[in-house]
C-alpha cells in the first residue's frame, strides 16, 4: 500500500506543487487534508477524491491519531506555525515532513525534533533540492573536490515582494527574505562545500519600502567563513526578482547553476567537460516525498532530517545576530550535519 499523506495548510505551495506531485508518487499518495476553510475542503475533496473521514480542521487535527489511513503529516503553514503542528502530529503518532524554514527559533526546532523522536517517528524537512539532479551534481562536484578544494562559493536567491502577506509579518514568518529565500543559499553552500561554516559576517541592505518592510528585513548580504579559509558570499532580497544562483570555485575550475533553486528549468555550466552541466529536470517534490516514504517503508534514515532543519535555523539566527551587531559571529556550536554524497 502507498503511505497516506495529509497536507496541513492548503495555500500556494500545497495547491500548486505538493498535491500535483502526490499524483506522481510511487510510495505515497494524497490521503487527507487539514484546512480552516470549508470552501477549500469541499473543493479538494472533490478534486482529489478525499473521503470525509480524512478531512480535518485545526481543532479536529488531533483526531488523526485514530486514522490509520494517514501515515505522514506534511506541515505547509506559515513558518511560525510549524512548531505547534509538528509537535501535535508527532503526538498523534504520525511521521512528519515540515516545510522550510523548520521553525522561527532554534528553541522551537529543538522541541520539534525531540517531540518526533519521543513518538518514535521519522521527521524530515521539505528540502526538495537534495533530490534534484543539478543540485546533486553540484554536491558531488563540491564534496569530491572536482576542481580541488572549494575555496569560494556564491549564492543568491530572492524575489520582489510587493503585497503584504504573512511573509512580511514577523510574528508569522520569523523574518524576511533570509527565512524564506536565503535559506536556499545557506543549504546550497553547506551541501556543496560539505562542511558547516565556523563563522559569519552579515549586513542588512537598504530598505526602499519601510511601510511594506516595517517588520522584517528587505534584504541581507552575508559571508560564511569555513575552517579551511574558504568563504561563501550570499545575498537574499524581497526587493529584486533574482534568478537564483549557486556557484563553487576551486583552484582547477568552477561550476554554477542559474537558476539553481526553482521548481524546474534548472541549468548549469562548468569550466570542465565542454562547459555543460545538462541534467534532467524532474518533479522535485515527488522525488522528495517518495524518498521519505521509502525511508519509512525500509526503515532507513532520511538525508534531510529534522536535525538538519535545526542546523539551518541555528545558522539563520547567527546571520541575523551578525547583521544586528556588525560583529563576526561564531557558528561552531551549530549541529554538525552534512548530506554526504
Ligand atoms: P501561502 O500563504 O500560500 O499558504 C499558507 C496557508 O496557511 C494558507 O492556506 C493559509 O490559509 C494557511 N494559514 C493557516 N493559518 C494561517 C494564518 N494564521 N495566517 C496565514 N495563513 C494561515 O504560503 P505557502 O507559499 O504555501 O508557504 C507555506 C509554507 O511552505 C512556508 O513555510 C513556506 O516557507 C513553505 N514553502 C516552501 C516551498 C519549497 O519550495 N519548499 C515553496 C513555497 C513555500
Amino acid at each position: 500500500r502507498k503511505l497516506g499523506v495529509a497536507l496541513v495548510g492548503l495555500g500556494g505551495y500545497s495547491a500548486g506543487q505538493l498535491a500535483p506531485a502526490l499524483q506522481q508518487t510511487k510510495f505515497c499518495r494524497l490521503a487527507g487534508i487539514v484546512t480552516g476553510t470549508p470552501a477549500k475542503a469541499a473543493k479538494w475533496k472533490q478534486q482529489y477524491s478525499i473521503p470525509d473521514a480524512n478531512v480535518y480542521d485545526y481543532k479536529t487535527f488531533d483526531r488523526m491519531i485514530d486514522n490509520p489511513a494517514i501515515d505522514i503529516v506534511y506541515v505547509v503553514l506559515p513558518n511560525a506555525m510549524h512548531a505547534e503542528y509538528v509537535v501535535r502530529a508527532a503526538q498523534a503518532g504520525k511521521h512528519v515532513i515540515c516545510e522550510k524554514p523548520l521553525a522561527t527559533s532554534a528553541a522551537d526546532a529543538r522541541r520539534m525534533v525531540a517531540a518526533v523522536q519521543k513518538a518514535g517517528k521519522k521527521f524530515s524537512v521539505g528540502y526538495r533540492l537534495h533530490f534534484e539532479p543539478h543540485n546533486q551534481e553540484m554536491m558531488r562536484l563540491g564534496q569530491r573536490e572536482a576542481y580541488g578544494p572549494v575555496r569560494h562559493l556564491a549564492a543568491d536567491n530572492g524575489f520582489s515582494l510587493t503585497t503584504p502577506s504573512w511573509r512580511v509579518d514577523r510574528a508569522l514568518s520569523g523574518g524576511g527574505p533570509l527565512m524564506d529565500m536565503g535559506i536556499y543559499c545557506v543549504q546550497g553552500c553547506l551541501y556543496t562545500k560539505g562542511q558547516v561554516p565556523v563563522s559569519v559576517t552579515a549586513k542588512f541592505t537598504a530598505n526602499p519600502d519601510p511601510k511594506l518592510f516595517k517588520d522584517v528585513e528587505a534584504g541581507l548580504d552575508w559571508q560564511f567563513q569555513f575552517a579551511d579559509g574558504a568563504t561563501a558570499d550570499c545575498r537574499t532580497r524581497y526587493t529584486e526578482n533574482m534568478e537564483g544562483r549557486l556557484r563553487i570555485e576551486g583552484p582547477k575550475g568552477w561550476a554554477e547553476l542559474t537558476p539553481a533553486f526553482g521548481y524546474g528549468g534548472l541549468a548549469g555550466k562548468t569550466s570542465q567537460n565542454d562547459g555543460r552541466l545538462d541534467l534532467p529536470n524532474i518533479n522535485q517534490q515527488a522525488a522528495q516525498m517518495d524518498d521519505f516514504a521509502a525511508c519509512i517503508l525500509q526503515n532507513k534514515p532520511t538525508r534531510v532530517p529534522g536535525e538538519m532543519g535545526l542546523r539551518d535555523v541555528q545558522l539563520l539566527e547567527a546571520i541575523y545576530r551578525a547583521a544586528e551587531t556588525g560583529q563576526k559571529v561564531s557558528t561552531k556550536d551549530v549541529v554538525q550535519l552534512i548530506d554526504r554524497t
